[in-house]
Formats: structure tokens, sequence, C-alpha cells
């Protein structure tokens, strides 16, 4: 009698990829796609500064690249996009505003810091050091990018309310018309 053929081995499901424990390489030579929603409020770094419009949430996803490069090695390439919304104070009415935030960018992974540096200045691209252990925090990485989006002077398009002039300010343009008596007054003065 013949043993039971064991069933095949099912391959091994891929385990959920952890955003903050990205395997660049990988995600790069699999040319990998994620995306997720977060509660804004998990950017604490963000929200120092811009409070989460609400129960905003931040959509992000990124792309894995590995580009080929003529007589070099490829280049390990992450895609990044990522939008959110955040309460801010408008600086010319001082009226609270919701500002929507969109981040893109694309990031060229390079062995250390000293290359990063030197590419960083010679090239257009931006360029980062591969992570320790090649493991990127991808959402720390989104909450840099939504960062470096806030405007410097935040500013309604146009402000909802048309700016408060002060109240009770002496009407400065209401000035007494010349007396025509006291012009008389000084003719009557002079000696004949
Ligand atoms: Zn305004």
């Amino acid at each position: 009698m013949s043993a039971p053929v064991p069933a095949p081995a099912s391959p091994p499901a891929s385990r959920p990829v952890d955003p903050r424990q990205l395997s660049l390489l990988r995600f790069a030579e699999t040319t990998g796609t994620l995306s997720g929603v977060w509660p804004a409020a998990d950017l604490v770094r963000l929200g120092a500064d811009a409070p989460p419009a609400g129960a905003a949430e931040v959509h992000w996803s990124a792309q894995g690249e590995r580009r080929a490069v003529a007589g070099d090695s490829p280049q390990t390439w992450l895609h990044v996009q990522a939008h959110t919304e955040v309460e801010q104070v408008c600086q010319r009415c001082l009226g609270p505003m919701t500002l929507r935030l969109d981040a893109q960018r694309s990031f060229r992974f390079v062995r250390d810091e000293e290359e990063a540096t030197r590419l960083d200045e010679e090239s257009e691209d931006d360029v980062l050091a591969l992570p320790k252990r090649g493991l990127l925090d991808l959402h720390e990485l989104v909450e840099d990018e939504l960062i470096l989006a806030l405007p410097i002077v935040p500013r309604h398009e146009t402000c909802p309310q048309p700016l408060p002039l002060p109240a009770n300010e002496p009407d400065e343009e209401e000035v007494a018309p010349p007396n025509p008596f006291q012009a008389l007054a000084v003719l009557k003065r002079k000696p004949n």
C-alpha cells in the first residue's frame, strides 16, 4: 500500500509588507507597489505644526523601481505620493482654514551617506542613503514629505470675510471747513 501522496505544499503566503520596515532593495527589484491610509492623528510631528482637519486621513502610495543604467549598475528608486488635510490659521485674516497637502517625490537610494551627499549636489535627483539593514520607515518618509509640503505663510485664496476694521475710530477725512467769519475778522483788523 502506497502512502498517501502529500498534497503539494502551497506556496508560502506572502507576508503583508510593513510600511514601517520596507525592504527597499527587494521592493525595487520586484517593482513593488504599496498603498494605504493612516489616521492623520498618527503623524505626530506634522500635527505639531498642522493639526489634522477633523478625522482626516493620510492617503499614500509608493512604487519601487530598479532602473537600468547603460554601462553602470542599476539604480534603486522609490516613488512616493501622499495627501491629507490639515488645519491652519490664515495669515491674512487670522481665520481658520483647511488646507490640502499634496506630496510627491522620487528618491534614488545609494549605498551610504557619503555617496548620497555627493550625488545630491551633483545631480538633480533627490538622493538618500540606503537605510540601515535596508529597511525603510515609509511612515516617517511620508510624514517628512507632508511637512515639507506645508506652506511657509498659509493664506486663504480668498478670505471668507472682509478684514475687520477697527471700530469707533474718528473719521479723519472730515476736516472742518475754514470759517468764513474768521477770514473776515482778519481783514477788518488790517489798518487802512
Ligand atoms: Zn484668510
